[in-house]
This record gives structure tokens, C-alpha cells and sequence, in this order.
């Protein structure tokens, strides 16, 4: 059995081959029109992208799926959740500031054509999924705001990540669609063998007081369980529920880093899959289209407050009904096949000598394999990694008058002509060269085409 998943390469040289119109054509081959009926909630969930990263997808994007859903007389609102302090800062972690960081970035109820809603409100308006075929996870908590909606379009942007080792669509609603303590039970919080609290740290490398991060380092946790005084640190490890907020802050150090972390990061991995399944079971599998974005493809995530150089140049876009597993295969697969970006970690020497693929090698922080996301969301069901390819040709793409991306400022001729015949912008209409002051004879360009 196979997937199909329908795909647009970047390439553009026309108006209609514009990266939003191709979403659009997608749209419409994919039949997204059939995930819901006129008159229904559609939610449209994205990552808004993290303070100071820029690898994120461009709100015109998710500006066209609204429109389309609109067209088909959908109810459209684009919709994120709380994140778990990832950084030493509160960026995503409430709606306060997630919303104030997706306004930042230019998402906006202006900019998206509809409202935007943070899913799990402050982080525990959820449902409890039960979950027996999860492999890691037997329960997940799947945000409140997508039992709302009647169907769901998953908008992804493809590219690594430092646990997943790539985040495309399983982890866009793995993680995404996971309330915040749903983020914490697949991150492993508080669990006997993989949570954060059973790892080792090397106190003996903190300065104490005199370093000059003490007083940031005893405000990251939310939980108060980092203290520092004049001997050093000190982790009140029962207090500690897995939030990862520390982790980040203090990588330079070295205090906190352990090896335990590739065991919680490849379990995490298994954990992403499974939170996925928990939403699908939610959702219905019949009520979810995925749209994957494979441009711009940074080694890391939209969740880092960096943008790194993409590792291979802009692949297109992909879209699929029902399954996100055949989806982000196909994705692999052409990255994997596509030449590197020079100038990127993908191009560096280390990478190709050791002869490991793009993704793994780029996304993760210590070399979790890619294969984990995709095995286990095989295992739990989530979905296949068998996949055929359908070339969606540009001849498909609507006009954008039947598309509706058609500016609603009408004809530039028709729209200006009033204007110009009030104030002609030559400044003298009735001079032979329209008054402008200019060289009136022909230059010799042999002076300037080369350097
Ligand atoms: S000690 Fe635990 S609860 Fe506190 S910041 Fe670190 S991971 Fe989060």
C-alpha cells in the first residue's frame, strides 16, 4: 500500500508558480475542501516561529489557506500552543507571549485573514487521549482548542531538529498539538529512567556566585530547584519536573551537560510519534490534511532564536491527507538526495567524511537517528512510509482569479488612472521627454559590463 503524497518543486517564473499560489494548487489536489463542510471550525496549525529565528514559514502561507478554506465556506483560525521554556526565556511559554512573539514575526489576525488562538491556553486547557498502542507514551494531552475545530490543516515547515533530528509533520502535531504538560510527559518529565532529574551533572565546574550568569542561572527554573551560593550549585533534583529550561542557558558551562541526554533525546523521539498518534486519535485521521514547506531547510528548528544556512537548497512543497508518516519520508528522501548548500553544516568536512545522511548528521545535537520518528510512528500506527510521488504540473495551478489570490486591489490601470489624470506624475506631461532632467543620447555600455 501507498501514500500519495502531491508535490510542487520551488521553482517559479511566473506569477501563478509563486510559492502561495502553489500552496493553493495543493489545496485543491490534495481535496483539503473534503475535510470539512461549509459552515465548520478549520483549524490551520504552524509553528510562528521563536524570537529571532527567521527560518520560519511567511504568514502569506497561512494567509492563502485561509482564504481557501474561506472559499470553500470553512471557518478558518490559525492556532499554536504553549512551548516548554526551551530558552532562559519566556518567548512561547504562555499565550501572553507567544502571541506578542508571533505579532513580532508578522502573524497577526491582519496578516493571517483570521483569528489566532493559542490552543492549550495557558498551557493545561487539554484533553486526556488514552493511548495503549503508544510505545513510550501511554496517555497524552492533546490541546483543548483542536477539539474545536472540524478538521485540521497542518502547515509544516521541513527541516532539522535538534532531538527529532527533523521536524516536519509528525513532530508539528507530536509536539505542536501537545499541551504544555503535554510537551512535559513526552520530554520524559519526572519519568524513573528518562527524566531530566535522573541525570548526573558536574557541580564541581560551577563558579558560584562569581560567575557571571549566577543570578540568570537561579532564575531559569520555574520549578526553583537551581540554587547557587558561594560553593556552587545546587540541584534540588525532587523538585524538578523536566522543563529542559535550564539546559540551554547553561551548555557553555558544562555544568549540567551529561551523557544520559541521548538516551532522554532518542526516547523524546519515540515520544513525538506517539504524542502524534494520541492527536490523530483525537482529530480522525480523515479530518487532517498536512501541507510540508521543504524550504529554507535550517539544520535547526523555528523553536531556536537563530536561523543557521539551510543544508540544501528549496526542495518545494509536499501535501497529503491523513498521514503525516509518508509525508515526511518523502521529504527525507528528497533532501537526502538533493546536493548540499555550500557554506552550510550539511557542506562541512566532518559531515561528509563520516558519510551519514544530511538530516541526522545536521539536526541532531549528538547523532539520534533520523529512522526513530519514522519506525516508531510506523509501530504505533500513526501511519506508512510507503509513498508515490504526484507531480502536481504548474498548468494545475488555479488562475488567481479562480484561486482567489487575485490582490483585492483590482486592476492596476483601473485603480490608478483617476489619480494620474488629477496629477500626472511626469513632471511636465507635455514636454517631449516628460520633463525629467536625464542624458538624452544613448550610453555606451562597454564602460560599465565589466569590472
Ligand atoms: S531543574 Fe528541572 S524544572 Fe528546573 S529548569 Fe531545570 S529541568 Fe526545568
Amino acid at each position: 500500500m501507498e501514500k500519495t503524497v502531491y508535490f510542487m518543486d520551488a521553482r517559479a517564473q511566473h506569477m501563478n508558480h509563486s510559492l502561495a499560489a502553489k500552496v493553493a494548487a495543493l489545496f485543491d489536489a490534495a481535496k483539503f475542501q473534503n475535510l470539512f463542510n461549509e459552515g465548520e471550525y478549520v483549524a490551520i496549525k504552524l509553528h510562528m516561529g521563536e524570537y529571532n529565528n527567521t527560518g520560519y514559514l511567511r504568514p502569506v502561507y497561512v494567509r492563502v489557506i485561509a482564504e481557501k478554506i474561506k472559499q470553500y465556506k470553512g471557518i478558518p483560525f490559525v492556532t499554536d500552543t504553549c512551548t516548554l521554556p526551551y530558552t532562559p526565556w519566556a518567548g512561547r511559554t504562555n499565550p501572553i507571549d507567544h502571541l506578542k512573539t508571533a505579532a513580532r514575526n508578522g502573524f497577526t489576525a491582519e496578516s493571517c485573514g483570521c483569528p489566532i488562538v493559542i490552543a492549550d491556553g495557558f498551557g493545561q486547557d487539554d484533553i486526556r487521549v488514552d493511548l495503549p498502542e503508544g510505545i513510550f507514551l501511554k496517555e497524552q494531552y492533546i490541546a483543548s482548542g483542536f477539539a474545536m475545530a472540524s478538521a485540521v490543516i497542518v502547515l509544516s515547515h521541513f527541516k532539522g531538529h535538534p532531538l527529532g533530528t527533523f521536524g516536519g509533520a509528525i513532530k508539528n502535531i507530536g509536539v505542536g498539538c501537545a499541551s504544555q504538560r503535554g510537551k512535559l510527559n513526552l520530554h520524559g518529565g519526572r519519568h524513573p529512567k528518562y527524566g531530566l532529574h535522573t541525570y548526573s551533572y558536574n557541580p564541581i565546574l560551577c563558579l558560584g556566585l562569581k560567575c557571571p550568569n549566577a543570578e540568570r542561572c537561579m532564575s531559569i527554573c520555574p520549578m526553583d530547584a537551581i540554587k547557587i551560593d558561594e560553593n556552587g550549585v545546587h540541584w534540588e533534583k525532587e523538585k524538578c519536573i523536566g522543563c529542559t529550561a535550564h539546559l540551554f542557558g547553561t551548555m557553555g558551562c558544562g555544568v549540567f551537560l551529561s551523557l544520559e541526554i541521548l538516551d532522554g533525546l532518542e526516547t523524546a523521539a519515540i515520544g513525538i510519534s506517539d504524542s502524534a498518534k494520541a492527536f490523530m486519535n483525537l482529530v480522525g485521521k480523515e479530518n487532517v490534511g498536512f501541507i510540508n514547506m521543504a524550504i529554507d531547510v535550517s539544520p535547526w528548528c523555528d523553536c531556536i532564536p537563530w536561523t543557521d544556512v539551510p543544508i540544501v537548497p528549496n526542495i518545494g512543497i509536499f501535501a497529503s491527507v491523513g498521514d503525516p508518516v509518508a509525508i515526511d519520508v518523502a521529504c527525507l528522501d528528497a533532501i537526502t538526495e538533493s546536493e548540499g548548500t555550500p557554506n552550510s553544516v550539511a557542506e562541512s568536512k566532518d559531515v561528509i567524511n563520516a558519510g551519514i545522511p544530511k538530516m541526522a548528521a545536521c539536526g541532531s545535537l549528538v547523532g539520534v537517528s533520523e529512522n526513530i520518528q519514522i519506525m516508531s510512528a510506523v509501530k504505533n500506527g500513526l501511519g506508512i512510509k510507503e509513498y508515490r510521488l504526484r507531480n502536481v504540473i504548474p498548468q494545475e495551478v488555479p488562475k488567481m482569479e479562480e484561486g482567489g489570490l487575485l490582490p483585492d486591489s483590482g486592476i492596476a490601470g483601473r485603480v490608478l488612472r483617476r489619480l494620474y489624470a488629477l496629477k500626472n506624475p511626469l513632471p511636465n506631461p507635455n514636454a517631449e521627454d516628460g520633463g525629467f532632467k536625464r542624458n538624452p543620447n544613448r550610453i555606451d555600455m562597454t564602460e560599465y559590463v565589466e569590472r
